[in-house]
């Protein structure tokens, strides 16, 4: 979906600036887009299911359950028949799943979707409200924005991805609005009305009243930990009932063990992945791999926040681990520790410089240079630097396009 919104921006905003002629008003088909993308998901569910056949493993479909710290019951897909699996080594890599807030916190909530709901949207809605400020509210009200849908964007606070650094957030909310997105600041949506799939009026705590197609919420995610047996097998969640697990994946239970956003620590893809990677070396490795284990300092993350080409690296100190992908189409990229974090820990050792050398105007990407002014994407490049010095005392250093005091 965002390589579709990306096109749609390019070819309103860009195709003139690069001199094509003939695109007067393109439009997205929504509705005979999304089955050729679902079809290429189910493509993809076979090639990874191939993958474990091939590699001999023992791949069962249904509902686990933890009996004990050795077996798991299976429930399988009719929900009536169940049978046993024992096995030296429990993995839980039991996922995630959005949260929407109740009814009673918040009347005629289920009204709206989440982010699973926005992948089976049959047509794409005309007028939609998206809920949060994280990744997942900018990337899904970014694309949806692009494609041309009225968006109207509603955040707690007055910036969106309040836990990336402050520049990350200082450029991408006017930039945002500069697209078009309609922001709602310091807002708390206190009712929505209407029926599912009519007319929704949402109402929020500045007693506005915002009617649209559709409502998206994307105000955080929980573990799938309830109904496992966690409970019953004694293995330790914390208050969010996120899995407890030590730098080595293991639970408080022997021979149970937990990867992924089930453990609530770097929600990405690639870090389940990696952590699996090393958990299999560590379990069934060769011996040099016994303590191999996943480092979480300084994971990259990327957000596809739309038509926004922002580009940055918090922290020199990664491991060239296999989750360290290459940037290849990053809009914001990050990776370490914020500004703040950076002097939280370093103090006065953090040095702001900048690169290139103070400009009184914000550096422009060469995809924008040949661009009209008002279709510029913004770009920043940043970055955490750690060495030692002479004196082998650990410096950082804070690189940035924009001046700002040292
Ligand atoms: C909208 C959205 C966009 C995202 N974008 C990105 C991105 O761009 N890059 C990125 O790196 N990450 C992204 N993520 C996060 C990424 O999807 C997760 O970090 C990743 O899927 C975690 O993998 P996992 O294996 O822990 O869990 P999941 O992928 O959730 O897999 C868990 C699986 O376990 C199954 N399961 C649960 N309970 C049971 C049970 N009792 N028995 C049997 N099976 C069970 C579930 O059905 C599911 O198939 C995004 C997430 C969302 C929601």
């Amino acid at each position: 979906m965002w390589h579709a919104a990306d096109l749609s921006e390019k070819l309103r905003h860009a195709a003139t600036g690069y001199h094509f002629t003939g695109i007067t008003s393109p439009k997205f088909d929504w509705a005979t887009f999304k089955p050729q993308r679902d079809a290429y998901i189910r493509k993809l569910n076979t090639i990874y299911e191939n993958n474990l056949s091939r590699e001999n493993v023992e791949y069962h479909s249904g509902f686990a359950k933890l009996i004990s710290s050795d077996t798991v019951q299976v429930t399988r897909p009719d929900g009536q028949s169940t049978y046993l699996l024992r096995a030296d080594n429990i993995c839980i890599a039991t996922g995630g799943r959005p949260t929407i807030p109740s009814d009673e916190i918040i009347p005629g909530a289920s009204k709206g979707i989440d982010s699973d709901g926005f992948f089976a949207l049959e047509e794409q809605p005309k007028r939609v409200a998206v809920i949060g400020a994280g990744y997942i509210a900018v990337e899904l009200a970014g694309v949806l924005n692009a494609l041309g849908s009225e968006t109207h964007l509603f955040i707690r606070g007055q910036k969106v991805l309040r836990t990336f650094d402050q520049d990350v957030q200082d450029t991408l909310t006017p930039w945002m609005e500069h697209t078009g997105v309609r922001m709602h600041k310091g807002t708390m949506v206190t009712r929505v009305e209407g029926d599912r799939g009519g007319p929704l009026t949402v109402h929020t705590s500045k007693g506005e009243k915002v009617t649209v197609d559709l409502v998206l919420w994307a105000i955080g995610r929980q573990a799938n930990t309830e109904g496992i047996g966690l409970e019953d097998v004694g293995v330790a969640m914390n208050d969010k009932r996120d899995i407890v697990v030590d730098e080595y994946q293991n639970t408080n239970v022997p021979g149970i063990v937990s990867i992924g956003d089930v453990q609530g620590k770097a929600l990405l893809t690639p870090v389940a992945i990696a952590a699996g990677r090393r958990l299999a070396n560590r379990l069934f490795g060769p011996e040099r791999f016994k303590e191999d284990k996943l480092d979480y300092a300084n994971v990259p993350t990327v957000v596809f926040a739309f038509v926004f080409f922002f580009f940055s690296f918090f922290g020199g100190l990664c491991d060239g681990s296999d989750f360290f992908f290459p940037f290849r189409h990053p809009t914001v990229g990050t990776v370490g520790l914020t500004e703040a974090q950076a002097r939280a820990k370093y103090g006065d050792a953090v040095k702001i410089c900048n690169v290139p050398p103070p400009m009184p105007s914000p550096f422009v990407p060469l995809f924008s240079s040949s661009l009209y002014l008002e279709n510029f994407r913004p770009i920043q490049i940043q970055s955490t630097v750690f060495f030692h010095d002479r004196r082998g005392s650990q410096r950082a250093y804070y690189v940035q396009t924009r001046r700002r005091r040292t």
